[in-house]
């Protein structure tokens, strides 16, 4: 005889071969290099599929067994091996509009709190009436004593009917709503607020990136500027030394016309522009006192005295650091390369992540709002 260890220890030995079989196969189709998904390792061919919370994972509904109606009303979804290998979680389901062949969840107004028993008015009408027009026979869900209790409030048939719209049921102040799911639900909606204040940071890092590309334009057009002026000081100097020199010997006058030439034409300048300050502000936990704000010379992010110098510093610059930027040839500088595109990826992912954590948050708020009615002390 099994015992009922041997059964689980022989059911757990197949579902760890089943996921070291999964794990192994291959990501990618060797001939189309599609990616490949779920536990038949298939290409995305538009078939339903559900992303497990645990794994990142995408499967099919008709391989995990899940009935195609029932798409809208997963709130949160384990395959099988973070569930039951794992552990990291069970698969959530949303409330089922209490309307038949209605496969679309429960309405939940968030900002009230109100939850209702149907997707939507129109099918908690059309469940009354139809409730209504039964009788009451067998498979009727509201119960006779329920139905003579909510027919007691109401005067007409007409406010009957409206009853449907949405039975009261405000989980905030309804003192049957369990104490300890409100209490959850409280620390989520704080978890949002904390993910709201990193998506704001995220903006505004990612406004400061923005703003310091403008700055790099504006410190290219100063440049170009120094560098004309420069030019044309030398070729003053130059032709006051050409005049000087008017007896010289033919020959290196001429040599000397070519090179004057030359120094009519000041490159385009093009810096690198990398802001030594970014890394602070990455780092940075608050970013209170950075003021973000549109950027059109140099006086809008440098002070008096950082302006007035500012062609002297770039004159006499040794280490391409000008007042944080970094001023080397950007075709040069090895050090910086990419560093906007990184950067701006790097913040766009972490968007994306908090984004993704919110409506997770989100999913779990309004599973908990819709099931909490009916708690389960082991849940
Ligand atoms: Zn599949
Ligand atoms: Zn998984
Ligand atoms: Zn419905
Ligand atoms: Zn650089």
């Amino acid at each position: 005889m099994e015992s009922v260890n041997d059964i689980k220890n022989k059911e757990n030995k197949q579902l760890i071969a089943k996921y070291k079989k999964y794990i192994s196969s291959a990501k990618y189709d060797p001939n189309t290099g599609e990616e490949l998904y779920c536990i038949c390792r298939r290409p995305d061919n538009g078939e339903l599929m559900v992303c497990c919370d645990g794994c990142d994972q995408w499967f099919h509904f008709k391989c995990k067994g899940l009935d195609l109606k029932l798409d809208k009303l997963v709130s949160n979804y384990y395959c099988i091996f973070c569930d039951e290998l794992f552990e990291k979680g069970k698969t959530l389901w949303k409330k089922k509009c209490l309307l038949k062949n209605c496969y679309n969840p429960i309405n939940i107004d968030l900002s009230t709190g109100k939850v209702s028993k149907y997707c939507c008015n129109e099918h908690g009408k059309l469940y009354l009436r139809h409730k209504f027009s039964n009788k009451f026979d067998n498979d009727s869900s509201i119960k006779l004593d329920e139905f003579s209790k909510i027919l007691k409030d109401v005067s007409s048939f007409d406010s009957f009917l409206r009853l449907g719209d949405h039975l009261p049921m405000d989980y905030k102040n309804n003192p049957n709503f369990p104490e300890k799911i409100k209490i959850k639900i409280d620390n989520m909606n704080n978890e949002l607020k904390k993910l709201n204040e990193s998506l704001k940071m995220v903006e505004l890092k990612k406004s400061y990136l923005n703003n310091t590309r403008e700055k790099v334009k504006i410190y290219n057009d100063e440049i170009f500027k120094i560098n004309n002026a420069m030019n044309e000081a030398k070729q003053v100097a130059d032709l006051k030394q050409e005049e000087e020199q008017e007896e010289a010997a033919a020959v290196k006058k001429s040599k000397k016309n070519s090179k004057s030439k030359n120094k009519n034409l000041v490159k385009k300048v093009d810096i690198c522009g990398y802001d030594y300050k970014l890394s602070q502000i990455e780092n940075a936990v608050s970013l209170n006192n950075i003021q973000i704000h549109p950027i059109k010379s140099l006086s809008d992010f440098l002070s008096e005295e950082e302006v007035s110098n500012f062609a002297t510093n770039y004159k006499d610059n040794s280490d391409n650091i000008l007042y944080s930027l970094c001023i080397k040839e950007r075709n040069k500088c090895f050090k910086h390369s990419y560093w906007y595109d990184i950067k701006i990826d790097s913040l766009n992912l972490q968007f994306q992540e908090l984004n993704l954590q919110k409506a997770n948050i989100n999913k779990k708020i309004e599973y908990l709002i819709s099931n909490g009615w009916d708690y389960l002390e082991d849940y």
